[in-house]
């Protein structure tokens, strides 16, 4: 019996996310179970130090946030990868063995089952649609909140479980720094590229690859707009 999320994990989870709601939680859950089923607990300093243990998640919303406060894999640690397959799952893995265990939450069947249907209806209006009131995005986060708490206690059986074999990722290479011709910034050596022989940044050259809340984008307009003086 792997023991439940509990409220200590939860207060941090609202910490790091800002919020409760049903995905974080079940960032913590699928991700406690992941590690139950592999015999781990949080990533320590050795595992994160040494990328021991990875999250291998798939998606970037709330659910994310949640396997990072369960996990201690992070997105600055190197040990949190990012597949862009915008999916509600989460592979917990240790590098050595490489036997890793996938987590998925098919967010369609919970819905049905557990999201209460004034919940979904406030959250067509105030999120999807951006036409709620301030009274109803408060009972909203009233709701979802409560429904969050509840996805606590999700029995193993609502979530799909899978033993698996990861094939091995690398660990985070240290790439030396080369100084942008134009702007005189430090980059990461493979983000220079050479103009008529002088080194360049993305970030002059306008254009890098990006994850924004649509997943990952190749070739984003640098966004960054400086002021002339
Ligand atoms: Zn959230
Ligand atoms: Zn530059």
């Amino acid at each position: 019996m792997i023991a439940m999320v509990d409220q200590a994990l939860v207060e941090r989870a609202k910490e790091f996310h800002g919020h409760i709601c049903p995905f974080v939680v079940l960032g913590l859950r699928a991700s406690e179970i992941a590690l139950g089923r592999l015999g781990l607990s949080k990533a320590g300093e050795k595992e994160t130090v040494g990328e021991e243990v990875l999250a291998i998640v798939e998606c970037n919303n709330c659910f994310t946030d949640g396997v990072q406060v369960a996990t201690g894999c992070t997105i600055g640690n190197n040990s949190l990868i990012y597949l862009d397959t915008g999916k509600n799952a989460v592979t917990i893995v240790r590098r050595g063995d490489w036997r890793g265990v996938r987590v998925y939450v098919d967010s369609e069947k919970l819905r049905e089952k557990y999201f209460k249907k004034e919940a979904i209806g406030l959250f067509e209006k105030v999120v999807t649609k951006r036409e709620g009131t301030e009274e109803d995005s408060e009972k909203l986060n009233r709701l979802w909140t409560e429904i969050g708490l509840e996805m606590m206690n999700l029995p193993e059986g609502e979530f799909k479980i899978e033993e698996l074999k990861v094939k091995e990722i690398e660990r985070a290479p240290i790439f030396e720094s080369i100084k942008c011709e134009k702007c005189g910034e430090l980059a990461m050596k493979t983000r220079i590229e050479y103009v008529e022989g002088k080194a360049v940044c993305l970030g002059c050259l306008g254009k890098s690859n990006a994850l924004i809340g649509r997943g990952i984008v190749s070739n984003f307009e640098y966004p960054l707009v400086r002021e002339k003086k």
